[in-house]
């Protein structure tokens, strides 16, 4: 085994350059390099990590930082590639890609997404690839003093990153050039070091202590001794090499706090500072709980296995601790695939006790009930991603997804109540799937437009490490590489195969045509122009002991109901979702018990909703419901005011929100 180059490093001490391409996110800073710029300078070398991807936002075309950093997150997006990549192509392949560089060229406008919501053509396209080997030189002569060079590749970093490293070997062939982070996860890694010759050493998965004990046997001039460090491949005998396997770090607690300090002077020299405020990332834990036990059809997350690990509360709560004082971060990014059950009590009621003034953002499985959803807010986790995918309970099974659609629904109300803010996306296009269910999705719609509506409906994509990928046939998929790649690598099929990470299918069972999407995909955008998050256009507050509905949803409005007797009891015993057999056992018992919050909110004096449509009467007795459910809960689902499925029920209405809520969107500033 040689080192780089075969060169012999002298003991000492070693300068590392850690480097964070395009496209990695420009509003974040990336997390694995913080651990490893920590636990690099915890052994006592220097390091310095470059936010290449803030200097490439001032690259691009814009009429000022905000108008830029919207083109860099357009181009960071996945229907951007392989144009994003591709920028930086040339310098990777010269001519070796003539042929596809021509004709991608000529067909440059129908890559470029349709519908942009800024102003990006063709000819800014060319124009910031015939730039491209200026960008890469102005990064390259920054790394002059430093004697190894670990570079990230996550994503779109990919060709970037290449690049990157083959103008660093050119310009200091004594330098060793290091690849790590998600693109070189199973067999990408090795593949990335047979094909570019340039690359010394490749890391895959956790390295959190394997790369910093790279750097010492390094500086300890012990550059042949890496075969026992975990995650390693590197050049011997003509071929590739590696160390002891990749494998999840067991302990979290032992990691060190990591070191932001360079991104946040990169983000103030770019005049980042003043566009909002800081936002770091951290994790509570690896892998994921519900992963372990079932993995989701889709999910091309862990590649080294979903094990779930976390940090003990006490421990993650001093991390925060410390890097709120250290940093002064207005909002915390969980980077956990899902948040721990456990956190909801041992690590929230920390946060709700000793109040940092920081928000938080996590991921979370979809079926909370409103207990957690009310301790996320108090917590300040203001933006959650929960896995919500679909309002299907069927196509929820097809992927494993462990919740319902009545249950993704429910937290869409307690969010709407609580003030949280969500992420969430709806997919489609599984094997075997039924189109069916995209058609009622559609009509039922109409109803949820007082709640946070999804991002956008996305059409499912095969990802590495998914068990759509790792067991294709029994999908019935026949999987290969996205013809994207073609555009970006000079390889032959089976070498795209081990590099790439998106994979598409000609399999039967997979709609191929998107029709069947259209008047879901219509009403999807109808709710997203319709939505506000100031003002609730369906909610109800206490009138005495009645209840008074105001609804001014788009599609069912303007109208105004007054529940009286059982039907107050029936909205307020279907705020959880409640099967009929668990409403008639309520009926025959107390009915409802309302807790001493709901005595005191009836107690308080609401002003009615003003009057827009004369007021509609919803009433039946405890009597009438226990001879007939079925009449009585339709008048209530007629009206929209009950999402049904199957036996189940669950209330839409929010209850008339806290002026405080409010304040939190504009607190976030997002
Ligand atoms: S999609 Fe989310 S919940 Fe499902 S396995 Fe992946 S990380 Fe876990």
């Amino acid at each position: 085994m040689s080192g780089a180059n075969g060169s012999a490093r002298p003991p000492g001490n070693i300068a590392v350059a850690l480097v964070y391409p395009p496209y990695g996110p420009a509003g974040l800073p990336s997390l694995g390099l913080a651990i490893l710029s920590a636990g690099i300078k915890s052994r006592g070398f220097t390091c310095r990590t470059f936010y290449w991807n803030l200097d490439f936002v001032r690259e691009l075309p814009g009429d000022g930082l905000a108008s830029q950093m919207g083109l860099y997150r357009l181009l960071n997006g996945r229907p951007f590639l392989p144009l994003n990549e591709w920028v930086f192509g040339g310098l990777l392949h010269g001519h070796e890609m003539a042929d596809r560089d021509a004709e991608l060229t000529q067909r440059l406008e129908s890559f470029i997404p349709p519908d942009l919501p800024l102003e990006f053509t063709k000819c800014d396209l060319l124009r910031l690839r015939d730039g491209a080997p200026d960008i890469v030189a102005r990064m390259t002569d920054q790394l002059e003093i430093y004697d190894v060079i670990g570079i990230n590749s996550t994503f779109f970093q990919n060709v970037p990153a290449l690049a990157l490293a083959k103008a660093v070997k050119a310009r200091w062939p004594h330098k060793i050039i290091v690849l790590g982070g998600a693109n070189c996860d199973g067999p990408m890694g090795a593949t990335l070091l047979a094909q570019y010759p340039f690359l010394d050493y490749v890391f895959s998965g956790e390295v959190d202590y394997a790369f910093p004990d790279f750097i010492g046997r390094l500086a300890n001039g012990e550059c042949e001794k890496v075969s026992d460090l975990r995650g390693i491949f590197f050049r011997c005998d003509g071929g590739i090499g590696h160390g002891l396997a990749p494998a999840p770090l067991q302990d979290l607690n032992g990691l060190p706090i990591p070191d932001f300090e360079d991104y946040v002077a990169a983000r103030r020299d770019v005049g980042l500072d003043a566009n909002g405020g800081l936002c770091l990332p951290l994790e509570s834990s690896r892998g994921c709980w519900w992963g372990a036990k079932q993995h989701c059809t889709f999910c091309g997350l862990n590649a080294n296995g979903m094990g779930y690990r976390q940090k003990s509360a006490d421990r993650f709560y001093a991390e925060v601790e410390t890097v709120v004082k250290r940093f002064g971060p207005r909002f915390l990014f969980m980077a956990d695939n899902i948040l721990s059950m456990n956190y909801y009590h041992d690590f929230l009621d920390r946060i709700i006790d000793n109040d940092l003034g920081v928000h938080f953002f996590y991921e979370i499985k979809a079926n909370v009930n409103r207990k957690q959803a009310e301790r996320l807010a108090r917590a300040r986790v203001t933006l959650v991603q929960p896995g919500i995918e679909s309002f299907s309970t069927r196509i929820l099974q097809r992927m494993r997804k462990g919740t319902t659609a009545i249950r993704n629904i429910a937290l869409l109300k307690y969010a709407r109540e609580c003030g949280i803010l969500l992420t969430y996306n709806l997919l489609a296009g599984f094997p075997g799937e039924e189109r069916e269910e995209y058609a009622s999705m559609a009509e039922q719609l109409p109803a949820l437009t007082h709640l946070q509506p999804p991002n956008g409906l996305s059409p499912i994509e095969f990802h590495r490490f998914s068990p759509y990928h790792s067991d294709a046939a029994k999908y019935g998929l026949h999987l290969q590489a996205s013809p994207k790649y073609r555009y970006l690598y000079p390889f032959s099929n089976d070498v795209l195969d081990n590099l790439a990470y998106v994979f598409e299918t000609c399999a039967e069972g997979v709609e191929s045509d998107q029709e069947y999407l259209d008047e879901l995909r219509a009403q999807v955008k109808f709710w997203q122009q319709h939505f506000e998050f100031e003002c609730c256009p369906l909610t109800w507050c206490w009138s005495g002991s009645d209840i008074i509905v105001d609804d001014r949803r788009p599609r069912l409005g303007p109208r105004r109901y007054r529940l009286r007797d059982f039907a107050v009891a029936v909205l307020r015993l279907t705020d959880d979702p409640r099967s009929l057999s668990g409403l008639i056992e309520a009926a025959d018992g107390n009915g409802c018990n309302l807790d001493e919050a709901e005595v005191m909110a009836m107690l308080t004096t609401f002003s009615p909703p003003p009057a827009c449509a004369e007021e509609q009467a919803i009433a039946f007795t405890k009597a009438e419901f226990l001879q007939d459910s079925s009449a009585c809960l339709t008048a209530m689902i007629k009206a929209g005011l009950l999402y049904v499925e199957g036996e189940s029920y669950l209330a839409l209405p929010v209850r008339r929100s806290s002026p405080e809520y409010a304040k939190r969107w504009y607190e976030l500033g997002i």
